[in-house]
Formats: C-alpha cells, structure tokens, sequence
C-alpha cells in the first residue's frame, strides 16, 4: 500500500505490508511559511507539486520496491487545504490509472490514530480515540477504523495545537509555537497560575461532556501577560508556559477518562501532531494507569503528519473489505471525521 498524505504543508510518502511500515519519507514546506507566521496555502501547494515525485522515489528507495510493486494506494482525500489536498490526489489519481490499482481516498484526521497500528500492533475491538493536532482536537470511539468511527466530541473554537501556537506568538516564540512552548513548560511550575479549564464544571459540562474550548484559556493567558507587562512586574514566561500547558492536558485527559469510562472502554488511542506534547505524554500515562485504561502513543514521528497514517489507514481499509474510491474522487476540505473513505459521488 502506497499512502500520500499532502493535506497541509508536509508532503508524505509511505509504504506499508499490511501492518508493517516498509518507507515513510517526509518533506515539509514549514520553513517557507515560518516568516508569515501561518501555512500559506499557495505556497503549500507549490512545494507539494514540487516535491512529489522526489519523495516518492525516496521511498520507494527505502522501501527497495519499485512502482509496479504497489498494489494498491491510499491518499488524504480531507480534511485540508484544498490547494495541497489536490496536488496529492491528483498524483495519486494518476498513479491509480497508470498501475491499474485501486485507489481510496482516505480521512486525515483518523489516519492520525490508525497509524498507531504499525507501532503497536492490531487494535482492540473497541477503543476511544483523542485526535489532536493543529486543526483538530476530538474524541473518538472506534469499533472500526476503516467504517464505523463517531465522534464523541470536538473542540468548539481553537483546537489544543492552534491555542499552543498562538500562546507562542503571546510570549514571542517563533511559529510553530507548541513545541517551543513545550519546551519551556518543563522549566516553569505548573500551578504558578490558576488558568481556566473550559467546559468543565456545572451546566456547561452537562450540555458538553466531551467537547473541549481553547479560546477563553488562550485569552486568559492573554490577559495575564498583558498586566504583567503594564504593571511593570514582567512576565514569569516559563511559569505562563506551564500552567498553561496543565491547563490543555489536564482538559484533555480528565474528559477522556470520563468518556472511557462511560463507555467501558480500556483502550485509548492518542494521535495527532498535539500528542507531541511531553505534559499531555505524561498525564495521560499517569492517568490512565491509575483509572485501569491502556493508553498507546505513537513515536513523536509518527503523530505528526506523514504517510504512513495514511497508508496505515489505507491497509485497515482494505482489510475491512471497504470499497476503493472512484478514480474522479472529490476531495473534501472539511471532511467528517466519521467519513472514513471517500465514496462515490451520489
Ligand atoms: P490537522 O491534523 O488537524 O489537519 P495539522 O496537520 O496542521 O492539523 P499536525 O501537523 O498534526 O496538525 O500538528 C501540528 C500542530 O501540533 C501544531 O499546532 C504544532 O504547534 C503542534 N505541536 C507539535 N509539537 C508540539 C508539542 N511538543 N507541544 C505542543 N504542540 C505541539
Ligand atoms: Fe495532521
Ligand atoms: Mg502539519
């Protein structure tokens, strides 16, 4: 299975056997985009175009295999850019027709939990999924990855990434911000500053359970750094880091729980370029080994994107019988997540 993943500013390239990953190159285009502090879409979509066939051939290298050796292909048919999201099924459209494979446009978004397969083997039968990543913070229970995926809950406003890296641009940090804050974080003390925990007490937690809301936490952190800095007092930038920092795990991890448990589930799943995250890594591990839930991560590597989620998702599919795409599939910048493959167009 080849897996072409082009949903935003990282070109990825991938060859799986099954559940075993043969080749996953990446190039990302993040280095273009840095100066403007957000992904131009433009600009993504060139470097893409660009750098396509090069990483293909790449792992096609790793993988020592050649072209007619792929039997079939799965590609990011959304959520994403639209602009990259072409560039990717195109190529892959094209590749489909010249092989004379079958090609399944996939959902990015539980790609970033099937990938987990070809690191620690087979999923359960049921398991809940956290999915979080720059545009995506959502709680899944799956039964099966390749067709029955429900989203049990979302972010109403930023997801956990985008309050990560606009808290960066708060404290000054380059773009991307998260992993700068992260790193700060663990030099700070989490409980310097009691910052809020969305939707999580009283009516708001009845009506949204398992909904997350990043964007009063952000501006709370806004608020703060702006009276430290007017009182003159300065701000304290590793404490801020920190206790922000607890504030997203502890949300994130507390409401996971609460969902694993309402639905008897032990087997959680955490995907998506946020599960980086070294205090979210953390508190979901303590967490869930007190409460009797095993939790698997992947390698850093593979939480964000690349292709051998897509790939990944791509084998689930094939072995759940599903069937292909139509080769003139439609991309879908905001595909729902509880669409796993791309169908024919009704
Ligand atoms: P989506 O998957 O929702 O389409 P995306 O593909 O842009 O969004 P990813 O590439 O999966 O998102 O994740 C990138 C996000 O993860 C960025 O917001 C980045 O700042 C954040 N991130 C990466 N590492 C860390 C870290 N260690 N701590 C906090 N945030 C991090
Ligand atoms: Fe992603
Ligand atoms: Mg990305």
């Amino acid at each position: 299975m080849l897996g072409i993943e082009t949903s935003c500013d990282e070109t990825g390239l991938a060859l799986v056997r099954g559940r075993e990953l043969l080749a996953d190159v990446t190039a990302s285009s993040m280095d273009s985009h840095a100066r403007f502090g957000g992904i131009v879409p433009e600009i993504a979509s060139r470097a893409h175009l660009e750098a396509i066939e090069p990483t293909l051939d790449a792992a096609l290298g790793q993988a020592g295999v050649g072209l007619s050796d792929v039997d079939a292909i799965a590609v990011t048919a959304g959520p994403g850019l639209v602009g990259s999201l072409t560039v990717g099924s195109a190529a892959a459209k094209a590749l489909a027709l010249g092989l004379g494979v079958p090609l399944y446009g996939v959902n990015h978004v539980v790609g970033h939990a099937a990938v987990d397969e070809l690191v620690h083997g087979p999923f359960p039968e049921r398991f809940l999924a956290l999915v979080v990543s720059g545009g995506h913070s959502s709680l899944l229970m799956v039964r099966d990855i390749a067709r029955d995926v429900v989203e049990l809950g979302q972010t109403l406003d930023d997801a956990a990434g985008e309050a990560f890296d606009k808290v960066g641009r708060i404290l000054g940090l380059p773009y991307p911000g998260g992993p700068h804050v992260d790193r700060l974080a663990r030099e700070g003390d989490p409980d310097a500053i009691a910052f809020p925990r969305g939707l999580s007490r009283g009516k708001d937690l009845a009506r949204h359970p398992y909904d997350f809301s990043f964007s009063g936490l952000k501006t709370a952190v806004a608020r703060y750094v702006e009276a430290r800095e007017d009182s003159g007092a300065g701000v304290p930038v590793a404490d801020v880091a920190a206790s922000f920092s607890e504030a997203v795990a502890d949300v994130l991890v507390t409401k996971t729980i609460a969902a694993c448990r309402a639905h008897e589930v032990d087997t959680l799943v955490i995907g998506g370029g946020f599960s980086a995250n070294s205090r979210l890594r953390e508190l979901a591990a303590e967490r869930c080994a007190a409460a009797g839930v095993d939790v698997r991560i992947p390698p850093i590597r593979y939480c964000t994107d690349n292709g051998a989620m897509i790939a990944a998702l791509g084998s689930a599919v094939v072995r759940s019988g599903v069937a292909p795409s139509p080769l003139d599939l439609a991309t879908d910048s905001q595909m729902p997540l509880e669409q796993v493959v791309m169908g024919a167009v009704a």
